[in-house]
């Protein structure tokens, strides 16, 4: 077969293993990146003096592409797993909620409902046969399952806060892969998740992925934004980007939707036209640095109307490695559409509303405890995927011959998650190989 030129639009984690995949089997590639920082979602952010994940990420045990990949990279070594202990603060307490003992005491529910939520959690670890429920939103399909009282107390409020205006619009089958791609990190019922993390972050596998591919004769530009993806003759050309044009025999766009629909040339206005119907969450979240935890939990999901966050990841509960100079790393991450006003809030505000939540959420807290404090904040975290979306979701190879594309809409019932990611691009890798 021979060898192609081949451009990838993104220097994410879905870029850089379409562009790792390639590499290996010898293509001559070029990945563009708009930042002067590779990672995109998963890169990392200047806090204080040391660099550190934008977002927690975890991993779970059935995420095989992704521990692969970290195998094949030789950072084994580097990937632990530890418990991931949960807990839910509502009706002013926290509770533990990691095993079916604490559901048992989760008395902020009936006995019954408590019984019909954990029946319902085991039942969707078993379950594979999300098509049989396609055609309903995750509310319905709660309401059937749990009852009103554990929908209205756990589920919606974690809707809410996730999908804000759209939460009884989202399909149940992405819920329900939620739940079972959660659970699988459960060796059995009475055992805690395993979670797992890498040591150094997700920095690492993204330095190693970069370090291969420039190593084997691939390119990677940073500050290159994508322009314009040109076509000659029904087929992609090559990319520009600034005043330069990057010839390409094959294009892969792991970009958002939305930003790679304004790149697509006249021809694909159809295309173009059928990506914008789906519509993405943006998220803000704070990264505090804390002289303190403030409970022993890696993740606390909040239900509360006095909060407007879901949840509280303390991530160094779990992966001690991201301690900051000795500080306990919080995040607080608030999805929201970006027209909403709390989008464009000024900083010093948004810290101020957090920080009154956190008081109310735990009473011993007091902002001297804060070290640092950032805020992040990106257009494209979470696509909004209702009932059948199966029949939206984008192909890998786009009608455009020679353009491929790489979204996380793609992965559906699954979620946005890196491994799944990885997963696509090495698929992309091999279809763009074999043409
Ligand atoms: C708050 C949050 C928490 C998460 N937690 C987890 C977790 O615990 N576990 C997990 O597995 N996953 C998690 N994820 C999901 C994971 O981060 C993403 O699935 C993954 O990083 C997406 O990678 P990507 O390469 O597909 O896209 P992106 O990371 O979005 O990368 C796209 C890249 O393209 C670049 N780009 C955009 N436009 C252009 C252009 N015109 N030209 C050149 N470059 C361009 C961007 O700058 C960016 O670097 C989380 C995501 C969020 C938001």
């Amino acid at each position: 077969m021979p060898k192609k030129k081949v451009v990838i639009i993104g220097g994410g984690i879905s870029g850089l293993t379409a562009a790792y995949e390639l590499t290996r089997r010898g293509h001559q590639v070029t990945v563009l990146e708009q930042r002067e920082l590779l990672g995109g979602l998963a890169r990392s952010v200047q806090l204080g003096e040391r660099y550190i994940e934008r977002y927690y990420h975890f991993i779970c045990r059935g995420d095989q592409h992704l521990i692969r990949l970290i195998n094949e990279l030789g950072l084994a070594s580097k990937l632990h797993w530890r418990p991931g202990r949960t807990s839910y603060f509502v009706q002013g307490h926290i509770y533990p909620f990691t095993s079916p003992l604490d559901l048992l005491r989760f008395s902020a529910i009936r006995p019954l409902s408590r019984l019909r939520f954990g029946l319902h959690a085991a039942r969707c670890r078993r379950m594979t046969n999300w098509e049989d429920i396609e055609d309903l939103t995750a509310e319905q399909w709660l309401i059937q399952a749990v009852g009103t009282e554990a929908y209205e107390v756990i589920w919606r409020p974690l809707l809410q806060t996730k999908f804000s205006r759209y939460y009884d619009q989202i399909s149940a089958p992405w819920l329900w892969h939620r739940i079972h791609r959660y659970s699988q990190s459960r060796r059995s019922l009475w055992r805690p998740e395993q979670l797992g993390y890498l040591e150094g972050g997700s920095q690492v596998l993204i330095d190693a992925l970069a370090d291969y591919i420039v190593d084997h004769g691939g390119a990677i530009q940073l500050n290159s934004a994508a322009s314009e993806i040109m076509e000659s003759h029904g087929k992609v050309v090559g990319v520009r980007a600034g005043e330069r044009d990057e010839e390409a025999d094959a294009v892969a766009s792991a970009i958002a939707l939305p930003e790679l629909v304004p790149l697509l040339p006249d021809s694909a206005a159809d295309y173009g036209q059928q990506l914008s119907g789906i519509d993405f969450m943006a998220v803000r979240c704070l990264l505090v640095a804390l002289e303190h935890n403030l409970t022993d939990s890696f993740w606390v999901n909040v239900s509360d109307s006095r909060i407007f966050f879901n949840g509280l990841i303390e991530y160094s509960n779990l992966n001690p490695w991201q301690q900051y100079g000795g500080a306990q790393i919080l995040y607080i991450p608030m999805y929201m559409p970006a027209d909403e006003e709390l989008f464009v809030w000024p900083q010093e505000e948004l810290i101020e509303a957090v920080i009154g939540c956190l008081e109310i959420l735990c009473p011993q807290f007091d902002r001297s405890w804060i070290r640092e404090v950032i805020v992040t904040q990106d257009l494209y975290a979470q696509a909004i995927c209702p009932p059948q979306f199966s029949q939206r979701q984008p192909a890998l190879a786009a009608p455009l011959t020679g353009l491929y594309v790489l979204d996380s809409t793609q992965l559906y019932p699954s979620d946005r998650c890196l491994s799944g990611m990885i997963g696509l691009a090495r698929t992309v890798g091999e279809m763009i190989d074999s043409r």
